[in-house]
């Protein structure tokens, strides 16, 4: 598609996977203006799942990691480069870069810009308590696993859970600690997320639920934590996995709602501006399955949302298609691949379709008001068989994918 009048200059701000995927897609449909790609970080593109698995226990290396570009972008890559501000009327961006302030004009923005790790709530933090969201700082706490520290984990969601398997498959002394009364709750509900708290201690890890960290121990150097239960945990290093916080600062003052993520409509499109989307991370987009805005953190939507919203961009005002592709993520820990495909928000009943959960191969559906609405299961790939039924709101439970044995939960 030759650049329009309307559309010639395009500005991708974020480049992770969602903005990568949306300059890509802007590529291969046609798009031939002016694309510029500017990210804040001095690596190049890389894949974040790996930060808290193979990266993390040195199975790949720093290079397996990057974004291998589909084909020449044939754009202008700002490396190290922070957008400070938007001025959506003057259709401009503010960049800052290496000390110097620049503008950069677009007729096309999508934001990209992900989302940052939340820090300790408690102020400075002593030297071996760390956060992980980028690959420098997955190394800087890959090099402090080479001295066989002490780790506490504090956080159960995915990252928590994740890194406290990778260290473990490392030989090292570790503890989870959770205020909710197993990792993975928000997540997974009450029913299934014990499994995972069962999993961590069957290989070892001291799981403490119900209790969080009232502070750290220690000088200069973190000796330990002291939870809320008054017991204390010798720790070498800590790692703080307490979810994250759309990286939106620079859009405050654009006019554009941002109270959890930007918020879009269902193509992707930010509420109230013409010619700006986002994707990822970041973005809050109306989801036409579930009826309701969802902010989805996993690779795999902010990928297939960084496409869609450059076709958005592409199609123009008024002619965007809405993006309705069920949710779909995973998260490796030990042995146990889990993936959940679609999205279990409120729901009202879980059953296990599939297999069995003791031995840790089943389906488990979520429904909501007698429709499924998301099948988690740790039988690799068994989920997408479930596509049509989440899709379709297929009454709950779901019929088997296949035919299983016997069930039990
Ligand atoms: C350790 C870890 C493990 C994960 N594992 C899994 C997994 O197993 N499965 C799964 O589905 N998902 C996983 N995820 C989540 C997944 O990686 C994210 O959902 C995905 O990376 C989001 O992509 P994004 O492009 O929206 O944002 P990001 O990857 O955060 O990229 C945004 C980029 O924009 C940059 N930026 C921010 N602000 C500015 C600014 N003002 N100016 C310029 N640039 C800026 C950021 O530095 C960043 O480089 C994991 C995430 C982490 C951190």
């Amino acid at each position: 598609m030759p650049a329009t009048r309307e559309l010639r200059e395009v500005l991708v701000v974020g480049a992770g996977i969602a903005g990568i995927r949306a300059a890509e897609t802007l590529r291969q449909e046609g798009f031939d203006g002016e694309l510029t790609i500017v990210g804040d970080e001095r690596h190049a593109p890389y894949h974040r799942p790996p930060l808290s698995k193979k990266l993390l226990t040195g199975e790949v290396h720093r290079a397996g990691v990057d974004i291998a570009p589909q084909f020449d972008l044939d754009a202008r890559v700002w490396r190290s480069a922070s957008a400070v501000s938007l001025d959506a009327t003057a259709r401009t961006v503010h960049l800052r870069d290496d000390g110097r302030d620049l503008s950069l004009r677009f007729d096309g923005l999508v934001i990209a810009t992900g989302a940052s790790a939340r820090e300790w709530p408690g102020g400075p933090v002593p030297d071996g308590v760390m956060m992980l969201r980028t690959v420098d700082d997955c190394l800087a706490i890959r090099d402090r696993l080479a001295a066989r520290p002490r780790v506490v984990v504090v956080g159960g969601g995915f990252i928590g859970a994740e890194v406290a398997a990778s260290c473990r498959s490392r030989g090292l002394d570790v503890a989870l600690v959770q205020r909710a009364s197993s990792p993975l709750l928000s997540v997974l509900g009450e029913e299934l997320a014990p499994r995972w708290a069962d999993l961590h201690r069957e290989h070892g890890v001291d799981v403490r639920v119900g209790v969080g960290v009232d502070s750290f121990i220690g000088g200069r150097h973190v000796a330990g934590v002291r939870l809320t239960d008054g017991t204390h945990l010798a720790a070498d290093l800590v790692v703080i996995g307490l979810g994250v916080t759309p990286a939106t600062d620079w859009l405050r003052g654009s006019g554009l709602r941002t109270d959890d993520g930007v918020l879009c409509d269902a193509t992707g499109a930010a509420e109230g501006a013409e010619g700006i989307v986002a994707a990822g991370d970041v973005a809050t987009w109306w989801h036409p399955l579930y009826e309701r805005h969802l902010r989805i953190e996993h690779w795999d939507h902010a990928a297939s949302q960084g496409e869609a919203a450059a076709r958005t961009l592409l199609a123009g005002p008024g002619n965007a298609a809405a993006y309705d592709e069920v949710p779909y993520f995973w998260s490796d820990q030990y042995e146990v691949k889990l993936q959940m495909l679609g999205v279990p928000i409120d729901y009202d009943a879980v059953e296990v379709v599939e297999g069995d959960v003791a031995g840790w191969e089943f389906v488990a559906a979520y429904g909501r008001g007698g429709r499924t609405t998301a099948v988690l299961a740790t039988i690799p790939g068994r989920v997408h068989a479930y596509r049509d039924a989440i899709s379709g709101g297929a009454a709950f439970p779901p019929a088997p994918a296949v035919s299983s044995a016997s069930v039990s939960v």
